[in-house]
């Protein structure tokens, strides 16, 4: 239980320390890869610029340009009109206004963007920014309208910013402009944004994550699959001693009997008495025949580990077999059992080996005797389809839980440990059933309710 636990935890905070590095890779190249897009987008933006100022002659805001320089002609006269500071103020705001509205409208600087990163085959869906710095109208003096970073060092000014904008982390900085005719000067930065950043960079990184996750998860299985067979060893190494245990006891009945008749023997008022001599020697005769049953069921099992055992099949009446079968566990260990009986095989004949048939069937009816702690009731019932005979026997026991169900045909597995002696048995019958059905090209199956009974189900093809 100990090892288990240690077994379990060290898997446990193995795989946690493996996730770990895994997710801090995974960020680091995340952030990397990151980098790079804003990289490949700035140059590729400058790059951009450069064409469109060589090839095409322009900077994006030609009409702008135009746009702002005949409004700051006017807006100027009308500042100059204006005493009240408020409405200077109020005026200033609106000048700020159209030339925040008047950038973003007219300009022509993303379109021609977006068709040259297109060309690149870059991504061309983003979005786009402007941030104004400096606005000035001049006349013989200037007017500071907005000064995002303060006028210090300027003659005369606002310093209040009129507006804040936003900057986002993801924001690719394409360019400062400046541009200045005899109205206004006008500084600001041009921005742009990929909605679509995290989804690019998610499907370059896509090999990375994927390698990793699966990195994660061979580890998994294979800690899995480890722990697994350790356990299942465990179970059988456990269920080894428990054979162990029960064998001893089972071989020590008959040759404590055979002990204690043979110094019976040696008692001068016995040897004078033919009939006790008889019956101790008949005594050692039946438990050596017992013991010799035992050490052969051993031998048995040791030599079907090595070998595939071969059976010796003829060509038999199965319905006639079973009769004989049924009938000779009756007259013996079955005498105080109601057996039931109902064949419905036409005669059909299949390729069986008597004995180890025999030896199948018996199991099943000891065992419907041996676990049952009212009279025993017992069902054997013969059917078929087109393909198998059927063999079912049915009994009126104590059941067989869900759990132990799945493991009452392995070697060595004895249910109820609770009862593990009130029931003797070396585990090996069920066993022993399944190996012979298999044999046979057959198999065997269960279904139980515990306090109701079992019900044993062979079926051999023909
Ligand atoms: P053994 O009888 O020697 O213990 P078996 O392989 O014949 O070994 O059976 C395995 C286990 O299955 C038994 O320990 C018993 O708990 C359970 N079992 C087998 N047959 C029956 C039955 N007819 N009714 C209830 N339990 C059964």
């Amino acid at each position: 239980m100990k090892k288990r636990n240690t077994v379990l935890l060290l898997g446990i905070i193995s795989i946690i320390i493996l996730t770990s590095v895994q997710v801090l890779i995974i960020r680091g190249i995340w952030k990397q890869k990151n980098e790079m897009f804003s990289l490949k987008y700035t140059m590729g933006s400058q790059e951009a610029l450069y064409f469109i100022n060589r090839r095409l002659s322009t900077d994006g805001f030609d009409t702008v340009r135009f746009v702002l320089s005949k409004y700051s002609e006017q807006a100027n006269k009308e500042l100059r009109r204006i005493n009240d500071t408020a409405l200077l103020n109020q005026k200033k705001k609106e000048v700020f206004d159209f030339f925040n509205y008047s950038l973003n409208k007219e300009q022509d600087l993303s379109e021609l963007l977006a068709s040259y990163f297109e060309r690149r085959g870059l991504e061309k869906k983003f979005t786009y920014s402007i941030v104004i710095n400096d606005i000035d109208l001049i006349t013989d003096d200037t007017v500071a309208i907005f000064h995002r970073y303060g006028t210090s060092g300027r003659p005369r000014g606002v310093r209040e910013r009129i507006e804040a904008s936003d900057f986002s982390k993801s924001q690719i900085l394409v360019n400062w402009f400046g541009m200045e005719d005899n109205y206004y000067r006008l500084r600001f930065e041009y921005f742009i944004d990929f909605s679509d950043k995290q989804k690019l960079i998610l499907k370059e990184s896509a090999v990375f994550l994927a390698m990793s996750l699966f990195s994660i998860i061979v580890v998994v299985t294979i800690f899995i699959i480890a722990y697994r067979n350790l356990m299942e060893e465990k179970r059988l190494s456990n269920l080894k001693t428990d054979f162990i245990n029960n064998m001893t006891h089972e071989l020590k009945t008959p040759l404590s009997t055979i002990t204690v008749a043979g110094k019976t023997l040696e008692m001068p008022q016995v040897r004078t008495n033919q009939e006790k001599i008889l019956e101790t020697a008949r005594m050692i005769g039946k438990q050596s025949v017992h013991l010799n049953q035992l050490i052969n069921m051993i031998l048995e099992i040791s030599m079907w580990e090595r070998t595939q055992f071969e059976l010796d099949k003829r060509n038999i009446d199965i319905g006639e077999l079973m009769n004989d079968v049924v009938e000779s566990f009756r007259a013996g260990g079955g005498n105080n059992a109601t057996i039931n009986k109902k064949y419905n095989l036409d005669g059909l004949k299949a390729e069986l080996d008597v004995v180890y048939f025999t030896t199948m069937i018996n199991n099943l009816l000891s065992n419907a005797v041996k676990y049952s702690v009212k009279e025993p009731v017992i069902d054997v019932e013969g059917f078929h389809n087109e393909n198998a005979i059927y063999i079912r026997i049915s009994d009126n026991g104590i059941g067989i839980s869900k759990t132990d169900q799945k493991h009452i045909f392995d070697k060595f597995y004895r249910a109820s440990t609770g009862n593990i002696h009130k029931f003797k048995g070396l585990g090996l019958g069920l066993y022993y059933v399944k190996r012979i059905a298999e044999a046979h090209g057959g198999d065997v199956s269960v279904s139980s309710k515990p306090g109701k009974g079992s019900t044993f189900t062979i079926s051999i093809p023909y």
